[in-house]
């Protein structure tokens, strides 16, 4: 069967990586998180005291960063390894969270993981999220999803999202955590959040996470089988 290229992007905690993984899941494609690439970069800086607003520093600390997904087929989990080791949940941490949007401005460390985005997706049979999957990642994707939700209703996901994960942080925090991402994401000078032209709109608003995945996999099946 042909294999196809879904890129699916928006704004921040609007179930892109939810719905980008149960799509991968019914299709038999890899799922890539591309944030938890740039999360993981922001991990490492922090870690290592690296100063990202200093070039000559991010020019010799990217080359010391390697960056895995590892996949393990029961329960289509896939994690994030930097340097080898495991760090889906320290990415999630506020710090990681409230700093990630800036490191990702920087066009040296967008060069490194979209390079290696584009490698990922070579084989086609890729499911990506993200910010510019569908502009700069894979401007020829014959599927590029753009999702939207209110903004009340991404707080509330996310906010349940962390508390579940025992992340302490409030309701406010929260809030002002992701309208300064979605403002900085989209008004950057490289690869700004942006809708691509050819991309669909899913506003998620009102649907279930079942209901938005029936949505895109009858887009997927008419691109995979047109
Ligand atoms: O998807 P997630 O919210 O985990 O991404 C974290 C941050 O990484 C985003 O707010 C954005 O600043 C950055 N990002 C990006 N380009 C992508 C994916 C994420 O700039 N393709």
């Amino acid at each position: 069967m042909k294999k196809i290229i879904i890129a699916i992007d928006g704004y921040s905690s609007c179930g892109k990586s939810t719905l980008a993984k149960q799509l991968a899941k019914k299709l038999n494609y890899i799922f890539v998180d591309s944030g938890a690439m740039y999360r993981a970069i922001t991990l490492y800086f922090l870690r290592n005291h690296i100063d990202w607003n200093k070039p000559n520093e991010v020019k010799k600390s990217l080359p010391e960063i390697h960056l895995d997904f590892e996949y393990i087929e029961e329960g289509n989990q896939s994690h994030i390894l930097l340097n080898g080791e495991n760090v889906d949940a320290l990415i999630r941490d506020m710090l990681v969270s409230e700093n990630v949007s800036a490191v990702s401005t920087i066009k040296e460390v967008r060069d490194f993981a979209v390079a290696q985005q584009q490698q990922m997706g070579k084989k086609k049979g890729i499911v990506m999220d993200g910010r510019d999957i569908g502009t700069t990642v894979f401007p020829t994707a014959a599927l590029k999803v753009f999702v939207t939700a209110d903004i009340a209703v991404r707080v509330g996901r996310r906010y349940k999202e962390m508390v579940e994960k025992g992340i302490i942080a409030s309701i406010e925090e929260v809030q002002n955590n992701l309208e300064l991402r979605d403002y900085i994401d989209s008004n950057r000078e490289v690869s700004p959040l942006r809708k691509a032209e050819d991309a669909v709109v899913l506003d998620n608003s009102n649907l279930t996470r079942e209901e938005q995945l029936q949505i895109v996999l009858d887009w997927a099946t008419k691109k995979i089988d047109g």
